[in-house]
């Protein structure tokens, strides 16, 4: 090869590492809203503009690449991470403008991704206080392949809303979280209040939605809920029963729904620390 052509490519490359390297700022998102930086959104942690690659790396176990096949439906369609991720994002996107007038969400932003963790047989999903949302493929794919009758969008809806339910916790300074972090208590309290939360942000991103097409696509939360509940009554890591699960995210849906038509009418907004004290207060009472 032409001497002059590989300076001109090695130039190219290092200069592209170096912007690359001068772009990346290695925060994570809860860094870079405490460094008054202005990010907001929820953006695939792939995208290098939105989520640093060093924070990344450095924060997502076993990550999952972006064309990675998640399913393959029986029309021969298939989904990909990168498809599923936009999903995600739409999700959460459209509740934080729900929640833009909320002084807790402002400014915030969180990085989502698929990996793959190796201590669960059938998948997991965490969401960190680091700012970001991880879910194992697999357990995607286990909620592709709940039966028909047992599953509508809102499976994935309830599941990405319950893990940013936990953002939400993280960015109000949620009592029950710090108690389950101290070791005061097990998981079950703050997760059943993630569920609660995600049935109330279901009902408020869906406040136009008829009550027959709401009990329709609610479903779905029954589907996940059921899914996704577990007897480890006694274990750290307890969810809620699957009735329990089931329940809380039904009292957070009608609690939007006591108060639609006032939200309608611009007469109230209720904020993402208003829902969690309401949901928090139901979860330890029962
Ligand atoms: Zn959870």
């Amino acid at each position: 090869m032409n001497k002059a052509l590989v300076m001109i490519i090695a130039f190219l490359f290092s200069f592209s590492a170096f912007a690359l390297g001068a772009l990346d700022d290695g925060l994570t998102p809860a860094q870079r809203y405490s460094a008054g930086l202005m990010f907001s959104g929820a953006h695939d942690s792939q995208e290098l503009l939105y989520c640093s690659p060093a924070a990344r790396a450095a924060n997502i176990p076993k990550a999952i690449d972006n064309e990675v096949v998640l399913h393959v439906f029986p029309n021969g369609g298939s989904i990909v991470v990168k498809d599923q991720l936009v999903q995600i994002n739409k999700i959460i996107n459209s509740t934080l403008s729900t929640l833009s007038s909320d002084s807790a969400v402002k400014n915030r932003s969180v990085c989502t991704g698929f990996y793959f963790e190796e201590s669960s047989h059938v998948g997991n999903a965490l969401s960190m206080g680091e700012g970001y949302l991880i879910f194992d493929y697999r357990l995607f794919q286990f909620l592709y392949a709940l039966p028909d009758e047992k599953r509508s969008s809102w499976v994935y809806e309830f599941l990405v809303l319950h893990e940013f339910a936990h953002q939400l916790q993280y960015w109000n300074n949620d009592i029950e979280v710090s108690k389950t972090l101290n070791r005061l208590q097990n998981s079950r309290t703050p997760e059943l209040a993630a569920d609660c939360t995600a049935g109330a942000l279901l009902r408020l991103n869906n406040l136009n939605l008829s009550p027959i097409l709401y009990a329709v696509s609610f479903r779905g939360v029954q589907g996940a809920a059921e899914a996704l509940g577990d007897y480890k009554k006694t274990a750290d890591d307890h969810h809620g029963t699957p009735a329990e699960r089931l329940a809380a995210a039904t009292y957070g849906s009608q609690l939007i729904q006591q108060m639609r038509v006032s939200i309608l009418m611009g007469l109230t907004q209720p904020t993402s620390s208003d829902i969690l004290k309401s949901c928090n207060a139901y979860v330890t009472s029962h």
